[in-house]
């Protein structure tokens, strides 16, 4: 069970402290929010940087890979732009 603990991380969204498994990006509620083109691309990029093992080749995948990982994240957070509340 310990091992099983030691593979747990939080959930990347920032404030949110729930508990995912190491191969997991966030929670499932948070998940489910994330628009499905979004998801579908950060699964796309997430398994090419699985199956790539040439050092460039991976550093540039690893850059796609970042970049929708992040655009998941921003799309899951409120959005608090001053001037935005009409
Ligand atoms: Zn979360």
């Amino acid at each position: 069970m310990s091992e099983r603990e030691s593979r747990s991380q939080s959930c990347v969204v920032p404030g949110c402290s729930r508990k995912v498994t190491a191969d997991k990006l966030m929670c499932w509620p948070h998940w489910k929010l994330v628009p499905p083109a979004l998801a579908t691309a950060v699964y796309r990029d997430w398994h090419a940087l699985q199956r790539t093992n040439d050092p460039e080749a991976r550093a540039r995948v690893l850059g796609y890979y970042e970049a929708s990982r992040q655009a998941a994240i921003d799309a899951v957070q409120p959005t608090t732009k001053p001037g935005a509340a009409t």
